[in-house]
């Protein structure tokens, strides 16, 4: 569904990627690991076409992705939760979730609404609330619904549960493993290592700028030295 070859990314003179390469496929959830700096949120912003690759390639559901500008890649299927949310803070929350609503002509189940609340019952109590009255917790479920709502085909979260309190987190979660559940391929950057170890198939360590080392949760979780070596601060 999602392959990356080599892909180097600059930010004006300064190099920033070195060669990621790395593929997720359809129903897979995908981690990027590693610590500040290394690259994970480029990475990201490459696939989504936020920030230009100057190198490599980059396909999605069997197009050349590599220099898509994002409202392109947006419509093609990749759903981001940008790091930082970026809720309209002027818009109440339902109308928040209505603005995102697209590419649902000729898709059998797509996403409403009313889908969004059955996963967040706590947003539907906030529906007239404007974003910016909505707690970190809700404008990140919101953030997700938003997302949902483009229905894409690879939901792309970036830091989805940095900053949440405990039980918020847990929530979050339950709800990635509900959609996950339901066929949703998952690119996910977080730090919360053991809660992505449950519901990953996946990961991939970035190291400045490169894909260090890759493999599975059971793999990760039986080498302390990695996750010392790439992954403890
Ligand atoms: P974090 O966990 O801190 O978000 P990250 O792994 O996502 O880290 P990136 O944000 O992708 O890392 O940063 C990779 C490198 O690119 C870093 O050296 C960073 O300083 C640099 N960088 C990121 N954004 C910009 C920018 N807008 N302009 C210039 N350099 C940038």
């Amino acid at each position: 569904m999602l392959e990356l070859k080599d892909v180097t990314a600059h930010y004006g003179t300064s190099q920033a990627l070195f060669g990621i390469t790395l593929d997720l496929q359809a129903g897979q959830v995908a981690t990027l690991l590693g610590r500040n700096g290394m690259g994970k949120t480029t990475t990201i912003n490459a696939i989504m076409g936020i920030v230009k690759a100057s190198g490599g390639s980059i396909r999605f559901d069997g197009q050349d992705v590599t220099t898509m500008p994002s409202f392109r890649t947006a419509n093609l299927g990749l759903g981001l939760v940008p790091e930082g949310r970026q809720i309209f803070p002027n818009l109440s929350l339902r109308e928040n979730l209505i603005a995102t609503a697209s590419n649902h002509l000729g898709l059998p189940d797509p996403w409403t609404v009313e889908k969004v609340y059955a996963l967040f019952p706590e947003l539907e109590a906030r529906a007239a609330s404007m974003g910016n009255l909505l707690s970190g917790g809700e404008q990140q479920m919101l953030a997700i619904g938003r997302a949902l709502m483009t229905n894409p085909k690879l939901l792309v979260l970036d830091e989805a549960t940095e900053g949440l309190a405990p039980l918020v987190r847990k929530r979050i979660w339950e709800a990635l493993t509900a959609i996950r559940q339901q066929g949703m391929s998952i690119l996910l950057v977080d730090k919360n290592l053991a809660d992505l170890m449950k519901i990953a198939d996946r990961h991939y360590i970035i190291q400045r700028g490169k894909v260090a080392w890759s493999g599975t949760s059971d793999q990760l979780n039986g080498d302390p030295e990695i996750r010392h070596r790439y992954l403890e601060f």
